[in-house]
């Protein structure tokens, strides 16, 4: 049954593990879930956010081991998650389903999807403005 903790950036950690206790522990804690892993519908394991503190306090502790609970349908609820920034390719935490930059590409990107939609409504509605823009 496998725990284990790594540093995720500067003092947040996370904290994986296929323990039934250690979740508990981890809730308890104040950690944020992170990640849930199914396999065949089944939970198999967790991953936790939290400081570095919090989550070596839990690895050094002796839990019996039990597999985990799997949670009723409400009680799930993912905190954050990683996606890739389309832009640079960064791996960015976020709590957002659509979210798709990370924060320093997020002010460009914006800046270049609205130039584009305002240079193609001026093409639409007032191409002879264009050449002042
Ligand atoms: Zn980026």
């Amino acid at each position: 049954m496998i725990t284990e903790a790594w540093c995720l950036e500067n003092d947040v950690y996370c904290l994986f593990t296929q323990n039934e206790n250690v979740a508990i522990a981890a809730k308890e804690a104040g950690l944020k879930i992170m990640a849930d892993y199914y396999k065949n519908g089944k939970l198999y394991a967790l991953q936790f956010l939290g400081s570095e503190d919090k989550v070596k306090d839990i690895v050094n502790q002796q839990f019996p081991e039990i597999p985990l609970k799997n949670p009723k349908e409400a009680e799930r609820r993912i905190v954050a998650h990683k996606v890739k920034c389309v832009r640079c390719g960064r791996d960015v935490l976020t709590t957002a389903n659509r979210q798709k930059y990370c924060p320093n590409c997020r002010t460009k990107a914006y800046a270049e999807a609205h130039r584009k939609a305002v240079r193609n409504h001026y093409l639409k509605h007032k191409p002879d403005k264009l050449e002042t823009l």
